[in-house]
């Protein structure tokens, strides 16, 4: 507990687990009350909300399909609202379609595009809204924005792609009222998304110099620090969380 985010309230998309879960108890561990949102994962939004609400803070709970248009809009208003304020918005929910370019149907590809980058988009521009001033934004990205280095990646990493440099326009347009925009990189974390006993496992943990996954908490470190006032004149920055794998 740092209590760097005493006072503030944050969302979290995706929040019911993973990456996310990760992140929305860290956030209320430093102090912040949290609504989080979750697509399907209602048992596991509850029991994150719990967990919160042991730690003494604040937590609502949203279910929202960031597939569909303008949901992601109207979960940010009303969770500003919910929390009576808005300080820190983390865009986590994503998917990873493993499907090549000629396999990947459009519904797919409309999908991964709706989830991974138009529901940020969604969040940003609501967020500029409803957010307090000297607010922070942080998106959880990839290194696969960085390159498609296998195959059968490539329309995730160009939502990843377009998602970076989403987050990258918003600090350059969101400056003006001292709201900061961050994109954080993992590389191979341990999650359903992606487990370390997966098939390619093997693989991605040696592309990495200490030979080993990720956690999501090691993720929500570094998200914490960025939606704190410790990391007020980082904004736009691109940061990897991913062991060395793209140095
Ligand atoms: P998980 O598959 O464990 O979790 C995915 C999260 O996204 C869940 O909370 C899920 O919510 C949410 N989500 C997916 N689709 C929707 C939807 N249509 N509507 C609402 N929520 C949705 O993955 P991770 O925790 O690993 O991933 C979190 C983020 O980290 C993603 O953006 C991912 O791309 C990124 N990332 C992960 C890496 C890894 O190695 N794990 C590496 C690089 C980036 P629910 O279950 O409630 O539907």
């Amino acid at each position: 507990m740092t209590g760097l985010l005493d006072g503030k309230a944050a969302l979290v998309t995706g929040g019911g687990r993973g990456i996310g879960a990760a992140i929305a108890l860290r956030l209320a561990r430093d102090g912040a009350d949290v609504a989080i949102s979750y697509g399907g994962s209602k048992a596991g939004a509850e029991a994150v909300a719990e967990q919160i609400r042991a730690l003494g803070r604040r937590a609502e709970l949203f279910q929202c399909d960031a597939a569909q248009k303008n949901a992601t809009d109207a979960l940010v208003r009303a969770a500003a609202q919910r929390l009576g304020r808005l300080d820190i918005l983390v865009n986590n929910a994503g998917v990873y379609p493993q499907t090549t370019i000629r396999k990947c149907s459009d519904d797919e590809f409309d999908r991964t595009m709706a989830v991974n980058l138009r529901a940020p988009f969604e969040a940003m521009r609501a967020a500029y809204d409803v957010m307090n001033d000297e607010g922070a934004i942080i998106t959880i990205g990839s290194v696969a924005a960085e390159g498609a280095t296998v195959p059968g990646i490539g329309v995730y990493c160009a939502s990843k792609a377009g998602v970076q440099l989403l987050a990258r326009g918003a600090a350059r347009e969101f400056g003006r009222r001292r709201i900061r925009s961050n994109i954080v990189q993992p590389g191979p974390i341990d999650t359903d998304m992606n487990p370390a006993d997966g098939e390619t496992a093997d693989m991605q943990r040696l592309s990495v110099p200490s030979r080993r996954y990720g956690t999501a908490e090691e993720v929500a470190a570094l998200v914490a620090w960025l939606a704190s006032d410790e990391s007020s004149y980082v904004n736009g920055a691109m940061i990897n969380v991913d062991g060395g794998l793209k140095s």
